[in-house]
């Protein structure tokens, strides 16, 4: 009798490269996906969005030997870009010389992902939708477009359908003391663009991330390959200045033309990109148990859908499969084999939750850093005199986002890290004389003093 397949729920990015984990390992792979092929389907290809990769998603396409190819996709981002209210901008490198963070298109980087796995030998079965999940026997329900069921057997099932995940929900309904949340921000975002210039060249610098940050709202842009750069406005539902306040063209032009000044002349498309582009909403999703015996495991969104303020939610999901792998390395191929998977989805949850629990902390936090802080003099200040502090000792001090976007540290050790940086900085800021004194040995020594007291 042929063994049952191993099944994958969700083709998206963390379903792709997981199945590619687990058929590189010789399983046989079976992945449902709820929509077409998007690498058939002209319209999803098309779509410019895109995502910052770092280090923890660039580890995780490395376990699988991809990550030279995704490279060739994407686009180096050094640092931010900010634009003031005059149109003047002010450039912060994200971390030392050399580090970047990378802009690659979420269906450039799907597609791949899916012909990688499938040259593997991991088979998606496209316009499949999960209906529901028997997580006793793992047998799963899933349906097509014309409503036809099909009932799937599988060894193990792996729910990566992000974040309104089928799996979940049928861990909420078949098991007793299921914890979630939903937390909704009150701000939405809608995706515009930026052309490239008639030469096919970037109609701002490249190598960076743009944003335009005002306080209660900012948008941001990220480079595309093509040229064009993708702009998300994230702003309030409702209020004063909100998607709800600009009703008509005219509004949306003098309100662009008022705040963004320097980019309207970039975004010949605006009014219809407004008109047309829909409001999405921002979630935090946390949940608890992740799995069921050895035969349903939530990974990625599904288990912890965050806001996007960190850029690390698919990096998040990524660092998943790493530690995933690194579990199966651990247990496989010592004694009975469901037992060992019983303890590998117990451990993976254990480790993960934690960690993904900090970074949704992390991403909400980083929202007010991104659409305020950036701006202001003191919080200037206080990066400057981190990393310069930081370069003087690298060893005992490593910025926050460096932590996150840099290193493999775990997301809740730079949460606590986090925490205590930021009380120092309070007492370092509060010196009198600072602004002048801020790269002295002085400030060095006071600083010394309170991570030795921390
Ligand atoms: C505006 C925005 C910007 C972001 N920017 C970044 C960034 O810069 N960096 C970063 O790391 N992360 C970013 N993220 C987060 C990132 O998009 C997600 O964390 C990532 O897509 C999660 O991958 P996933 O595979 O778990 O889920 P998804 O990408 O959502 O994939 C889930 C897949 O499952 C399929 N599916 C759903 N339900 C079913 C079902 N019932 N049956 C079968 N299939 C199903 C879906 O069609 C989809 O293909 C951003 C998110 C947003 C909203």
């Amino acid at each position: 009798m042929t063994e049952k397949p191993y099944v994958v729920m969700g083709a998206g990015l963390v379903g792709s490269l997981l199945s590619i984990y687990l058929a590189k390992r010789g399983y046989n792979v079976e992945v449902y996906e709820r929509r077409d092929d998007m690498r058939k389907t002209a319209i999803s290809v098309g779509k410019s969005i895109n995502l910052a990769l770092s280090d923890r998603g660039w580890k995780g396409l490395q376990g699988v030997g991809i990550a030279d190819e995704i490279k060739k996709i994407a686009i180096a981002m050094n640092g931010r870009m900010v634009h003031d209210i005059e149109g003047k901008t002010n450039f912060f490198p994200y971390g030392k010389e050399g580090q970047a963070i990378y802009s690659v298109s979420r269906g450039g980087l799907n597609c791949l992902l899916m012909d990688l796995a499938e040259k593997h030998g991991s088979k998606i079965h496209f316009n499949q939708r999960c209906k529901s999940i028997s997580i006793k026997d793992a047998t799963a329900v899933v349906e097509d477009t014309a409503h036809k069921e099909t009932t799937v057997a599988a060894q193990r099932i792996f729910s990566t359908d992000g974040a309104f995940s089928a799996g979940r929900l049928q861990l909420q309904l078949s098991t007793d003391r299921f914890e979630y949340s939903q937390h909704y921000l009150d701000y939405g975002y809608k995706e515009l663009v930026i052309p490239p210039l008639k030469d096919g060249g970037f109609a701002m610098e490249k190598h960076c991330l743009h944003i335009w940050a005002r306080g209660t709202f900012m948008m941001i842009a990220l480079p595309n390959i093509d040229g064009s750069f993708t702009c998300t406005l994230f702003f309030p539902f409702e209020g004063k200045e909100s998607f709800a306040a600009l009703k008509d063209s005219d509004m949306v032009s003098a309100f662009f033309k008022r705040v963004f000044p320097d980019a309207v002349p970039l975004m010949p498309t605006l009014l219809d990109d407004f008109a047309n582009n829909p409001v999405s909403s921002l979630v935090t999703v946390k949940c608890y148990p992740w799995s069921h015996s050895d035969k349903l495991l939530l990974l990625g969104d599904a288990a912890h859908a965050i806001v996007p303020f960190f850029g690390q939610g698919m990096n998040c999901g990524f660092e998943d499969c790493t530690v995933f792998d690194q579990l199966l390395d651990t247990y496989l191929g010592k004694g009975n084999e469901e037992e060992a998977w019983t303890k590998i989805f117990d451990e993976a949850q254990k480790l993960r939750k934690p960690n993904s629990d900090a970074i949704a902390d992390l991403a909400v936090a980083n929202f007010i850093e991104m659409r305020d802080l950036v701006t202001h003099p003191d919080f200037i200040l206080q990066k400057k005199i981190e990393a310069h502090f930081s370069k003087l000792h690298p060893d005992i001090w490593l910025p926050l986002y460096s932590m996150v976007t840099f290193t493999d540290l775990p997301y809740s050790h730079a949460l606590k890290q986090g925490k205590k940086q930021d009380a120092i900085m309070k007492k370092v800021l509060a010196t009198q004389g600072i602004t002048e004194k801020w790269d002295s040995p002085e400030v060095e020594q006071m600083m010394l003093k309170l991570v030795k007291e921390s």
